[in-house]
């Protein structure tokens, strides 16, 4: 199986995107001057890494310039694979205090990703589907049979943290309205039961889960074993990002762990041989986030690592979804792309959600709500009409109902979500023509 990736790896191989070949003698996790001794000091993870990826990505401490490297010593998310979507609209760094993000200095000729794309398909190759090669789970093949007939709807678990009948709670609520639940990060909670436990106790609801993995809390052999537990849990999905800095959040006494990044992540996930039936693997996509116009070739990095979903972020409205939508599409992707959708019913949940995504939302979309008379039905009514916006946009194949509670909201804010799943998936499906030659 393994070889098989490997194989379709090697035929992708186009030197036009490095902007040096790797030396045949150079081992294979080369120390440059200038980056984190915790960075270049550790071995690759075996299961992660076989060998330096074909295109640069996972090995970009070798190809990557100087100015990459003192770039990435700077930050303080030490990412190999920068800039995180934390940057601010003005360009600072998501930790306070520490200025302006490092990646936006690099001069564009030492931009990494810049000349990345996904090979065209040869039709005369009969290259091996790489993510058909691993048997899928079943919740990930049940996600993938339902995506093929309609638009699918990821909620996000909006439950209270370590309370398991909080989230058997609100996991009943969601249950038939939603096609699975995504167990992301709260800004204001840092501290969560696992994510393989939060799947296990949507699985006793029924509901699917996607795992949402973070590099902030675990190291890579943490992580692995987190991600074979979620896969023995029955996900449909893994959704692998760096995560946010513990200094963004209500424990900034916590070390910023920082292992791996999400592009080393999703290699992780896709190459584990631990897995015995492959969940889905999703990452997530910033289009607004600075440096905006270097953002999609990031993307294609991380595809190319292995996500076979992409989770779009808030990014203006349905008009800058469907421009991003677009761009991903015509780069060749062929997997799933699923679009954020805010649902904002109470101050509470506003200001949770506007915590993570103020400038990246609708203009006026929160005052709007807030502004009316009745904001729950408002909130709802709002966003029906924005998903089905996006729903008919060509490319995308489904939402993530993206929300967020103050204490002791979150049973509401779930209700609402499940409102809102109902009434989109009670929708008349629209029929989208589907790309060839996506995930299985
Ligand atoms: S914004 Fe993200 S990538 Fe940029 S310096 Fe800060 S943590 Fe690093």
């Amino acid at each position: 199986m393994r070889a098989s990736r490997q194989e379709t790896a090697r035929r992708s191989w186009n030197p036009r995107t490095l902007r040096s070949a790797v030396p045949a003698e150079q081992p294979r996790c080369l120390a440059r001057p200038g980056w984190p001794e915790t960075q270049h000091s550790s071995p690759r993870n075996a299961v992660s890494t076989v060998e330096p990826h074909s295109v640069g990505v996972t090995n970009i401490r070798v190809v990557a310039s100087d100015a990459w490297a003192v770039a990435a010593a700077a930050c303080p998310k030490h990412m190999s694979h920068g800039p995180c979507a934390g940057v601010r609209a003005d360009g600072a760094c998501e930790v306070p205090g520490v200025g302006r993000c490092s990646y936006l200095d690099v001069p564009d000729r030492d931009w990494p990703y810049a000349d990345v794309l996904i090979p065209a398909p040869d039709p005369g190759a009969a290259i091996p589907d790489v993510a058909g090669a691993w048997p899928r789970s079943p919740a990930a093949a049940g996600f993938l049979a339902t995506a093929a007939t309609r638009p699918v709807v990821v909620a996000d678990l909006v439950a209270p943290a370590l309370s398991a009948d909080g989230v058997r709670a609100c996991a009943a609520e969601i249950v038939g309205f939603a096609d699975a639940c995504l167990t992301g990060d709260h800004p204001g909670a840092r501290v969560q039961f696992p994510p393989s436990y939060r799947a296990r106790l949507l699985a006793g609801e029924g509901v699917a889960a996607w795992a949402g993995i973070n590099c902030r809390d675990r190291n890579r052999v943490a992580i692995e074993g987190e991600i074979a537990a979620c896969a023995d849990a029955g996900v449909a999905g893994v959704h692998c990002v760096t995560g946010d800095h513990p200094g963004t959040g209500h424990r900034p006494d916590a070390a910023a762990v920082f292992d791996l990044d999400s592009i080393e992540l999703v290699e992780l996930a896709s190459m584990s041989l631990a897995l015995p039936a492959r969940p889905l693997c999703s990452v997530a996509h910033a289009p607004a986030a600075p440096p905006a116009g270097k953002r999609l070739a990031r993307l294609l990095a991380k595809i190319d690592a292995g996500a076979d979903v992409v989770f779009v972020d808030h990014c203006g409205g349905a008009g800058p979804l469907a421009e991003a939508v677009a761009a991903l599409r015509e780069a060749g992707f062929s997997g799933l792309v699923l679009c954020c959708v805010p649902v904002v019913t109470s101050a509470g949940a506003a200001e949770v959600v506007a915590s993570f995504a103020a400038d990246r939302l609708p203009p006026g979309y929160l005052d709007a709500i807030m502004s009316a008379p009745d904001p729950a039905e408002s909130g709802v009514t709002a966003a029906v009409h924005f998903a089905e916006a996006v729903l008919a946009v060509p490319g995308v194949d489904g939402v993530n109902l993206s929300a967020g509670a103050g204490p002791g909201q979150e049973l509401a804010v779930t209700r609402a979500m499940a409102e809102v799943g109902r009434r989109v998936l009670g929708a008349p499906a629209a029929s989208r023509p589907r790309p060839a030659g996506g995930v299985s």
